[in-house]
């Protein structure tokens, strides 16, 4: 039977989340997150993004193999890249990186259109079809390199990379609105990354703030 005073494995996450967020405030300047992230992170069902004998540790706050040598990314740092971007009903957002798609999928609990591209052919086909599956209509996977964006579909309000880069794409930067936001983890495969948030100001140019030191896989250029 469920005891009601003992809380639930995704809340026990969501409070390791809001932990977590508060010691890194001095880092990121949020320490918080917003009722429509909160809510989010209680919709979208993270068990069914990873593969069934993880899913006793989908409600851990860690990352966690997928397959392919990839991961999907620790819950608290996607409640702060998702928060970063500070998304609207209306953004149409860029994501580079699908993997599980459970990102893919916070997004969507968010934003109007998402669109989304993986390297890796067999994740990408099965992000798009469990997405499909779960109901999330607004979501639209890609197979490629994301290297150059998807300018069909751009401009975009948001765009966040879930791996690490060697250096910002300026595809990526060409593709932002003026005001947009762009979250993307930069730095050399397996030592010191940071997190950037790069905005467009409305002129055109470009803000760039280091938000968290942080450990991605590597942006890879060849398709699979
Ligand atoms: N956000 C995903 C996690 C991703 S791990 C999740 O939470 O499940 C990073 C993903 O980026 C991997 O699936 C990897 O294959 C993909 N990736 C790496 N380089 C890429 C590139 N150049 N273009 C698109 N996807 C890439």
């Amino acid at each position: 039977m469920n005891d009601p005073t003992t809380p639930s494995p995704l809340e026990r996450l969501i409070d390791q989340i809001l932990d977590e967020m508060r010691l890194t405030a001095d880092y990121t300047g949020l320490d918080g997150l917003s009722e429509k992230t909160l809510t989010a992170l209680r919709k979208v069902p993270r068990e069914d993004f990873v593969p069934e004998n993880e899913r006793r540790l989908a409600f851990a706050n860690h990352p966690l193999p997928i397959g392919h040598a990839q991961t999907i990314s620790q819950p608290y740092i996607v409640a702060l890249m998702t928060e970063l971007l500070a998304l609207t009903p209306q953004s149409r957002v860029l994501e580079i990186g699908t993997g599980s798609g459970y990102q893919t999928a916070m997004l969507a609990e968010l934003a109007g259109e998402v669109y989304s591209i993986e390297v890796i052919k067999e994740l990408a086909e099965t992000a798009r079809e469990r997405l499909q599956r779960m109901g999330y209509h607004n979501v639209h996977v890609r197979h490629g390199d994301g290297h150059a964006g998807w300018p069909e579909a751009a401009p975009f309000d948001a765009i966040i990379v879930t791996a690490a880069a060697d250096e910002i794409p300026p595809a990526l930067v060409d593709q932002l609105k003026p005001e947009g936001r762009l979250v993307i983890p930069v730095g050399p495969p397996w030592y010191t990354q940071y997190l950037r948030l790069i905005r467009r100001t409305p002129d055109g140019d470009t803000d760039d703030a280091p938000v968290l030191p942080v450990a991605f896989v590597p942006l890879v250029r060849e398709e699979t």
